[in-house]
Formats: C-alpha cells, sequence, structure tokens
C-alpha cells in the first residue's frame, strides 16, 4: 500500500511539535522504517524542504505571488481575504490550513512529490500559469493539514529543523540496526551527495548498500577541506617527509565534470553553476585533454593579469546580465587536483599520483592553468613561498601530505591539507565563517536598519548552530544593502529549531542559518551569554571584538566554522596568558 501524504503531514505535526534532538531522530527513525524504499527516497528530498538532490535543479519557480493565487482558486477565497490572513499569519501555508482544504486524505506521496516535479518542469510560454494550476489541483484535493505542507514546500519554506545529518543518523538505525555505522554513511554520502538515493539504496540492501557509491560523472563530491595550524613549524608536526605547498587562490571552489562534450561546473555548495561562468566551460573544453574527468579548482576573478579580490568574484554569481560580467569581471580557474580519470575513479590514489595525472590531462591556457607550487621537506623553504605567494596578492598556501596516505578525502576536514592565511601570519587574528542567525534592531544613526547581528559556529556532532559572538561592526552602506536582500527570505517567524542561543541573548528576528559571513576576531573568551561549546566545556565561548569582513556566498551554513575548531583554536592561542 503507497504510504498516504496524510501519513507525512501527521510525521511533520510531530516533528514540529519536539525540540530534543534524539526525541527527533526518534521519530524519523519510526517513520522512516514504515517506507518503501521509493517512498524513502522522495520522503528525505521533502522533509529538507526540498525534491531533489543539490546539484539538480530543485527550484519549483513559485513565488508567494503565484501561491497565492492557487491558495485561492483551490479554496474559493477572495485574494484580498488571503492577503489579510497571510498579513496576520505570517505563514502561506498556515493560511492554506485555516481557509480548509476539501480533499479526502487520499493523495500519496508519491502523487504530491510527481506534481512538485511537474510544477519545477512546467517552463515556456504560460508556465507561470501551468504551474499555478498545477498547483491549484493538488491543493484541491489536499485536507487543511495536507495542503500546509504543500504550500510550504513548494515555497522552500518547510523548515522542520532536520538537518542532512539527523536524517544520515536515523538512515542509520532504521536501515542498518546500528548508530554506530552513521560514520560509514556520512563517508557514502559525502561521496555521492544525494540523500534520497542514498536512503533509497540503505532501504534496500542495509549498510552492504554503503560499498557501492564512488565518484561518478555529473555527481559532484563534497570538497575535500584543510585544517589550520597556528604556527608554521606545525605543518612539519602534522605532515612528516615532503611537503607539497601550493598557492592559496582566494576565489571560489570548482568542480568541473567533463563527460565527451558535456562540461558541468559545481560549487562547494554542489550547485550547478555552468551558466554563470561560461568563459570557464568554454576554455576547459579547450584544455582538457581526457574524454572525460572530475577536476577540483579555485576559480579567480583576473584583470590585466592580476587576481582581484574575492568580492569582485561573487559580481558574477548572478542569474542575469552574464554577458556583460563576464567582459567586466573575467575569470581564471586554478586546478589543484584530479578525481577521475578516463572511466576510472583516483580518490584512492596518493596525491603525487594525481598531481602526475592532472599535469598531462591538462593543457595550460589563459584561463585555465595549473596551480603553483614547491615540494620541500624543509620549512624554510616552504616559509619563503609563502612570503612570495603573500607579496604576488595571494591568501597564503595550502601544505599538501605526499605521503602514501593522501587520499583525496571528500568532505573531510584532515591534515593531509592544512591552510597557512597572511591573516595567521599577521599576528593574532584569525578569522571565522558563521552563520547569521539573528539581528537586533538599530539606534541612532542605525535607526530602520540592523544594529548588529547574531552569528553562530556549527556544531557537527549535534547538527546545531551555536551562537558564537554578536558583529556590530565593520559593514559599508553596501553591505547594508546586500545583508538585508540576503537575510530577509530566511527571516524566521520563532526561533529555528536547528539554533541554540542563551536567553541573554534573543535578538528582534530570527533568521534560519543560510547565509555565512566571514568574521575577523581578536579573541575567544569563555562566555556565558553564547551556546558555542557549551555542550562539552562548563560554559559557552564567545568571539571577542569582530569585524565584519565579507559575506560568503559560496559556503552554506554547514560549511561555517566548527565548534571543534573553535575549542581547538581556544585550548591554544585565542586565550588570554595565565597571570
Ligand atoms: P578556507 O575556505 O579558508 O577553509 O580554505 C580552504 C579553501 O581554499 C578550499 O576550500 C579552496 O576553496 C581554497 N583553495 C585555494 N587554493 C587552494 C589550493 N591550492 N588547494 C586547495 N584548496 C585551495
Amino acid at each position: 500500500m503507497p504510504t498516504l501524504f496524510k501519513d507525512l503531514a501527521s510525521f511533520y505535526d510531530e516533528l514540529e511539535a519536539v525540540s530534543s534532538h534524539l526525541k527527533l531522530r526518534e521519530i524519523l527513525v519510526r517513520f522512516f522504517k514504515r517506507l518503501s524504499a521509493s517512498e524513502v527516497k522522495i520522503t528525505a528530498y521533502l522533509t529538507l524542504g526540498t525534491i531533489g538532490p543539490h546539484y539538480e535543479k530543485t527550484e519549483l519557480g513559485i513565488a508567494e505571488k503565484m501561491a497565492i493565487r492557487a491558495v485561492c482558486s483551490a479554496c474559493d477565497v477572495s485574494k484580498e481575504k488571503a492577503t489579510k490572513l497571510l498579513k496576520q499569519q505570517g505563514d502561506l501555508g498556515g493560511v492554506a490550513e485555516s481557509l480548509g482544504g476539501r480533499g479526502k486524505n487520499q493523495l500519496t506521496i508519491q502523487q504530491v512529490y510527481h506534481t512538485f516535479l511537474a510544477v519545477r518542469d512546467a517552463s515556456g510560454g504560460g508556465s507561470q500559469d501551468k504551474k499555478i494550476q498545477l498547483l491549484t489541483g493538488i491543493l484541491k484535493s489536499a485536507s487543511p493539514a495536507e495542503a500546509k505542507y504543500i504550500i510550504r514546500i513548494a515555497l522552500g519554506k518547510l523548515r522542520l529543523g532536520v538537518a542532512d545529518k539527523s536524517l544520515l543518523d536515523a538512515f542509520a538505525i532504521a536501515f542498518t540496526g546500528s548508530i554506530d555505522n552513521k560514520e560509514m554513511i556520512e563517508d557514502s554520502y559525502n561521496v555521492c551527495t544525494d540523500i534520497g538515493g542514498l536512503g533509497e539504496a540503505l532501504a534496500k540492501k542495509g549498510i552492504k548498500a554503503t560499498r557501492q557509491f564512488d565518484i561518478a560523472l555529473g555527481r559532484p563530491v563534497q570538497s575535500m577541506l584543510a585544517q589550520r595550524v597556528n604556527e608554521v613549524p606545525e605543518i612539519l608536526e602534522k605532515i612528516p617527509g615532503e611537503i607539497a605547498a601550493e598557492e592559496k587562490y582566494d576565489g571560489e571552489r570548482m568542480q568541473i565534470h567533463k563527460d565527451g562534450a558535456r562540461l558541468i561546473a559545481f560549487s562547494r555548495r554542489l550547485e550547478n553553476i555552468s551558466a554563470q561562468y561560461p568563459e570557464i566551460i568554454e576554455a576547459a573544453r579547450k584544455s582538457i585533454k581526457a574524454k572525460t574527468t572530475v577536476l577540483d579548482g579555485e576559480v579567480v576573478a583576473v584583470k590585466n593579469g592580476k587576481i582581484m579580490p574575492f568580492q569582485l568574484l561573487m559580481q558574477r554569481r548572478r542569474k542575469y546580465n552574464i554577458e556583460e560580467y563576464r567582459v567586466k569581471i573575467p575569470t581564471v580557474i586554478f586546478l589543484f587536483d584530479i578525481l577521475y580519470l578516463n572511466g576510472e575513479s583516483l580518490l584512492k590514489r596518493s596525491y603525487p599520483e594525481r598531481k602526475k595525472l592532472l599535469a598531462s590531462t591538462i593543457r595550460d591556457s589563459e584561463r585555465v592553468k595549473l596551480a603553483g607550487g614547491v615540494t620541500s621537506a624543509r620549512i624554510d623553504v616552504i616559509q619563503a613561498f609563502f612570503e612570495k605567494s603573500v607579496k604576488r596578492g595571494l591568501e597564503g598556501i595550502i601544505a599538501k601530505s605526499t605521503g602514501p596516505e593522501s587520499l583525496y578525502k571528500p568532505g573531510k576536514r584532515g591534515w593531509a591539507w592544512i591552510k597557512w592565511k597572511k591573516e595567521y601570519a599577521q599576528g593574532m587574528r584569525e578569522t571565522f565563517d558563521l552563520a547569521v542567525v539573528g539581528s537586533y534592531a538599530g539606534k541612532g544613526s542605525r535607526k530602520g536598519r540592523f544594529g548588529a547581528l547574531l552569528c553562530a559556529a556549527y556544531n557537527k556532532q549535534n547538527a546545531q548552530f551555536e551562537t558564537f559572538t554578536k558583529v556590530g561592526s565593520g559593514f559599508t552602506e553596501k553591505d547594508f544593502v546586500q545583508l538585508k536582500k540576503a537575510l530577509h527570505p530566511l527571516e524566521a517567524r520563532t526561533k529555528p529549531k536547528l539554533v541554540r542561543i542563551e536567553k541573554t541573548m534573543l535578538p528582534d528576528t530570527y533568521y534560519e542559518p543560510g547565509l555565512v559571513i566571514e568574521v575577523l576576531g581578536a579573541e575567544i573568551t569563555d562566555s556565558p551569554n553564547h551556546a558555542a561549546a557549551k555542550d562539552v566545556l562548563k560554559t559557552g565561548l564567545a568571539l571577542r571584538f569582530p569585524r565584519f569582513i565579507r559575506i560568503r556566498k559560496d559556503k552554506g551554513p554547514t560549511d561555517a566554522t566548527t565548534v571543534k575548531e573553535i575549542i581547538a583554536l581556544h585550548k591554544k592561542k585565542y586565550k588570554k596568558p595565565a597571570r
């Protein structure tokens, strides 16, 4: 018997009502266990508020105005009435529920999901009307509770407080019988990056399914990440033997997949960004000698041979005027890794082997280059290379292991790659990538704007965002405009479930963790006002004298600096000397 959408709606009601991490997991396990494998796939996407993996097109193209039209025609009410209710309630899902659907609770999960796919795929002339019609149709068959969730999913505002990680943990218990398998499952997810596909495979085959995933063309893997150290000599402790020191470019991570004539560029957030960088796609087509390959690199803006700041590159992240901007802000990709070549996965090859293959796969050109570097076991050589890189205007270096264990580990922040940035070298100041979770209204000259942003670090262990600092300085006029625009769609009526805030820090406005900003700070101190690390240490940790640097559109909330990293920094240098 196919599972009914009304059961999914009650499951969502249950999830909405709990706040404990463990309870939430228990509810997830119970529900997922009763589904068929293909329903597991769909339910995984829907529960995260989406309709497919990140690397596919998942936007339905339904603006709030369109959804209001659908609710009005399905419930037979005037636009005025629906708009008035929306103003009062602030949630169109709730409005649809209160206006009452007329369905008889017979919709299945599959039916609703396939309607969403049809809405997404409606294109060309009259596509808006087609989308509204499809949504109206399904709302007419929905009960009030079902209508609430259909609208929230359609608008991308489901927000149940379920993270990818919570689902993976639930899969471990539901389909492999033990939470101890969660790391194996997480590793598979870092490689396949399709939570629905992974859930379906686990439901069918149990833990054995984790063996079936390897890198595949057209499906990005999570990027391998770098650790940080406090002093250059520490690099030698972590990477014994020869070190491949490479230039660190301050741009946007890009994974290029070439499958014959088809080339796709993926961002670090696993989105298809090919349309935003047509010159890179064209140049890569000419520069890549292999028929099929997957390459990893960093795109930067370059003008007159000089690498330009990251902010300029971010102007290339646009939907419109791409042709104008490709001339205004041209880009270059520096490639530093190869993960797949002519039908073979290279994830388990050592870095020197991969580097050799990379060099023989690429023809250096104006827009496609190999990352510059030097290999040595001597710290003075590494130090000199770092200084030369900084003089060239680069961010610093990434030191990479060349030993037999130097495999490509998707999504892992291990000691095989270590970053050393000029900010670290220049003294005590450190930068943090933090998720914005709240704001405080401005006063005086800041009236009508925010006075400060409440920012959180990511706690990977419990998949929550824990507040770490309140940033009130460093904003330019332009920043205020851009931040307002980026934060508006993330506004939440109540505290998002994944966010941990102390009572003394409650903001005027809450945001779903979605926007990441880079913040410079001077010192990490113990603080009862912040939630970061409170689980582990007795008190929370806070960043003092924070200053806004820039928006990081290329990073998602789970790419934020982790609580674990903050604890490590706190233990070492970001602490006042003992008296
Ligand atoms: P961060 O974003 O500060 O954690 O620094 C790590 C990032 O540096 C990576 O995710 C890449 O986007 C970027 N990067 C720049 N140059 C390199 C390089 N040569 N090797 C690896 N990563 C690089």
